[in-house]
């Protein structure tokens, strides 16, 4: 239990990050879907808001876990543009 806790705010932080930082975003047209624009710089950035924001949450972690968020959370996301968009547009 206290494990899933654990794992579940340090994703949710990394993913608060990852939008706040411009590094993820959602398609305007479908809210469920995210969308990776490959800016490194704002991936940089959302890796030490996670940081921040962990650290002022008071949560005793590892850094491994953080980084694992991040990237899991990057993985997740679709490459570049909004897949349901991109097969409006070519018909
Ligand atoms: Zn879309």
């Amino acid at each position: 239990m206290y494990i899933n806790t654990y794992y579940e705010t340090i994703n949710d932080l990394a993913n608060e990050a990852l939008f706040m930082a411009n590094a993820l975003e959602r398609c305007a047209c479908h809210s469920d879907i995210v969308i990776r624009p490959h800016n490194y710089e704002a991936e940089r950035h959302a890796y030490a808001l996670a940081n921040i924001k962990i650290k002022q949450n008071d949560t005793a972690y590892m850094r491994s876990d953080l980084t694992k968020a991040i990237h899991d959370n990057i993985l997740e996301a679709v490459d570049d543009e909004c897949p349901v968009c991109a097969a409006i547009m070519r018909d």
